[in-house]
């Protein structure tokens, strides 16, 4: 068991299933404590009940992170359960790729409002904690789309860059009080991502790309486990990771 993992509590949003149902597992078989939030809750429960069957601690609690309070409430029991909140992984998102033409604006608002205010709203709730706390680590997901912007998946790689930014400032932000962070920004890894696309046509070649590319779910909680087990004085500030054949 890593001993900076094990007794740790993480809170996951979007862990009812893709990277952070992946990464709840992981993070339980190694000790941590975790705190599971996203809407399907029929999903998340059935996780924590498998976890704690197992010897883990979990809990679940319905959260939608378009929802700043909902998101507060999520670390806030954490907290007033566990006693602490040690690792706050922003993990949900979605991905309705579409040329900018098609006008697809809820797809955009959805975007933004899960991508990047999710994500905002989730450093607002842990962010208080830790620096009472004076540690913690808050871990963003990006996307390899952060770094790269292709015909279709410009409002996704202005969510994720916007995620990468805000990362960067956060960091620098919080010296004072000895919390680290890290983005992560993987390749194609298989999960429910592509359900999320709602223009038929793109989300075939979508799957078409990951049915050839994609790599496990359990790469990217490796890359967490990664980041967390570094020694306190070790600040992971981002991992941009790719299957090895994918060359976007
Ligand atoms: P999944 O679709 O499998 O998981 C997405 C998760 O986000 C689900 O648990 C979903 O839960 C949750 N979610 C979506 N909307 C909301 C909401 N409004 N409130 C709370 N939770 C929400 O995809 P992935 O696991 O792949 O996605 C995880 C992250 O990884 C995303 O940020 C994605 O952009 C990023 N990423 C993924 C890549 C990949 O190839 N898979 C590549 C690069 C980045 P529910 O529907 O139950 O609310």
């Amino acid at each position: 068991m890593n001993s900076n993992i094990a007794g740790k509590v993480v809170v996951i949003t979007g862990a009812s299933s893709g990277l952070g149902e992946a990464t709840a597992r992981s993070l339980s078989v190694q000790g941590a404590t975790v705190v599971l939030g996203a809407r399907r809750v029929d999903r998340l429960q059935a996780l924590v009940d498998a976890l704690t069957a197992s010897g883990g601690k979990a809990l679940a609690l319905a959260t939608d992170v378009t929802d700043a309070a909902q998101v507060k409430a999520l670390v806030d029991e954490a907290v007033r359960i566990f006693g602490r909140v040690d690792v706050m992984l922003n993990n949900a998102g979605l991905m309705p790729h579409s040329p900018l033409e098609r006008l697809k604006l809820d797809d955009w608002d959805r975007m933004i409002d899960v991508n990047l205010k999710g994500v905002l709203y989730g450093i607002a709730a842990a962010l208080p904690h830790m620096q009472r706390q004076k540690s913690g680590h808050i871990i963003n997901v990006s996307s390899v789309a952060g770094h790269k912007v292709h015909p279709g998946s410009a409002v996704y790689s202005a969510t994720k860059t916007a995620v990468r930014v805000i990362s960067e400032g956060l960091r620098m932000e919080v010296k004072p009080y000895g919390i680290r962070t890290t983005v992560l920004s993987p390749g194609a890894v298989s999960s429910e991502l592509m359900h999320s696309v709602t223009e038929p046509d793109v989300a075939e070649g979508i799957r078409q790309f990951y049915a050839e590319y994609a790599i496990p779910a359990e790469t990217f909680a490796r890359m967490v486990v990664f980041a967390m087990s570094q020694p306190d004085d070790v600040d992971i500030n981002e991992i941009l990771f790719r299957p090895t054949d994918q060359e976007l």
